[in-house]
């Protein structure tokens, strides 16, 4: 999608902090952190939210969420964490190419919505 920010970030148009990246996907810093750790986990390939993807690419959503089973500790969420993922207006989606937020750090708050 030629004016979708994060395929600029996942082709390395746009930079970005890195925490990890393969083939498949990158994990990135949240620009905008709501908690003490907040990082964003996105498909190099393009999908509007976690509906498509899972529709699409199931196989890449799986591999996501192994990516982030195994290196959860290492980015810090040893003790816990909270797991995101935006779709469309009432979810209040801003980027609509799926990404999937890890949050944590610090204890969250209880209230979800
Ligand atoms: P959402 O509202 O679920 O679509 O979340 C979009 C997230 O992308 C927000 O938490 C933003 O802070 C974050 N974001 C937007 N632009 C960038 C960027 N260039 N680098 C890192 N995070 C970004
Ligand atoms: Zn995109």
């Amino acid at each position: 999608m030629n004016d979708c920010i994060f395929c600029k970030i996942a082709n390395g148009i746009i930079p970005s902090q890195k925490m990890y990246e393969d083939e498949k996907m990158i994990i990135i810093k949240d620009i905008n952190p709501q908690a003490k750790l907040h990082y964003l986990a996105i498909p190099k390939e393009h999908f509007c939210d976690i509906t498509e993807l899972s529709k699409n690419s199931p196989e890449t959503l799986t591999h996501m969420f192994s990516v982030i089973a195994d290196k959860k500790d290492e980015l810090g969420f040893k003790d816990g964490m909270r797991v995101i993922t935006n779709v469309g207006e009432n979810g209040c989606q801003s980027v609509k190419h799926i990404h999937i937020h890890l949050l944590g750090g610090e204890k969250l708050s209880e209230k979800m919505g």
